[in-house]
């Protein structure tokens, strides 16, 4: 059975389908999660909406890797203070070893 994990959240739904299109690229499969808001908050600026990107477990170190590159190239980035990753300014946690910098 597969299992959908969170990998990022997208500050707003034009990168979310951005970073989507990156990762289908490279053959990684990706669902939305909030862009069913899009809708019903259609009056609200778009900054406003946040729209979670999942992928499969066993996609989750490539996906990262991917996004990674994405946020590299769009600056703001934090190292993990457990492994040293470089991790994107979205992520919540270590992509590589789950670390959860906020969790002391
Ligand atoms: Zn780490």
């Amino acid at each position: 059975m597969e299992q959908w994990i969170n990998l990022y959240r997208a500050s707003h739904s034009l990168e979310a389908y951005a970073l989507k299109g990156a990762l289908e690229v490279e053959g990684v499969r990706v669902r939305l999660s909030g862009e069913g808001l899009a809708g019903a908050l259609g009056e609200l600026p778009v900054d406003l909406l946040q729209v979670t990107l999942l992928v499969c477990e066993e996609d989750r170190s490539r996906a990262g890797r991917i996004i990674e590159r994405y946020q590299q190239r769009q600056g703001n980035g934090w190292l993990c203070g457990q492994c040293g990753e470089e991790n994107g300014a979205n992520f919540d946690i270590c992509w590589r070893c789950h670390h959860d910098p906020h969790d002391h």
